[in-house]
């Protein structure tokens, strides 16, 4: 027999407490894997952007591709390929946010990282000033890829975290 070790209790512990709640209430929706709305949402990690809330967004309805900045690298682009080409989608909204941490980061940061750990990483940081300036570079780089088949709906916004409101970003001509 095994003896459990005593420890405290970690973050991760209370998400699967709260899972075996959510999974008591929960029924089979019975869904597809393809969003409803035929829509894939790209955004940043922010804490403060509920993405369901704020843009009334049910179980179902669409991809949701988050990272750090909302930005558009080839990972980003890796998932909204196969959201399109295997999953049906459409649409494309790429959404920013006021007080984005990429703001007050630089590419410094790279090098930063290969003075301590002596190796550079292969990814940029892709740290931007200007956030409408970066929701018009996302845009871009979503309708200028070789690999979406589906270019024509693809929108740019920012959230205002004390607001809750976007506001939207004209592309470039
Ligand atoms: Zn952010």
């Amino acid at each position: 027999m095994s003896t459990s070790v005593p420890r405290t209790a970690t973050v991760t512990d209370r998400l699967v407490e709260a899972n075996r709640a959510y999974a008591a209430r929960f029924t089979d929706p019975g869904m597809g894997a393809r969003p409803v709305l035929r829509v894939a949402v790209v955004a940043c990690m922010d804490a403060r952007l509920d993405l369901h809330a704020a843009l009334g967004l049910e179980l179902g309805d669409c991809h949701t591709i988050r990272n750090a900045g909302g930005v558009v690298t080839d990972d980003t682009i890796r998932s909204l390929t196969i959201s399109q080409r295997a999953l049906g989608t459409r649409s494309v909204a790429l959404i920013h946010h006021t007080g984005c941490g990429l703001q007050t980061l630089t590419e410094d940061f790279r090098h930063e990282l290969e003075l301590e750990v002596g190796q550079r990483p292969a990814w940029a940081v892709e740290a931007f000033r200007d956030v409408d300036q970066d929701v018009r570079q996302s845009m871009q780089r979503v309708r200028t890829s070789p690999f979406l088949p589906h270019t024509d709906d693809v929108r740019g916004f920012v959230f205002d975290v004390t607001t809750g409101l976007l506001r939207e970003i004209a592309p470039n001509s």
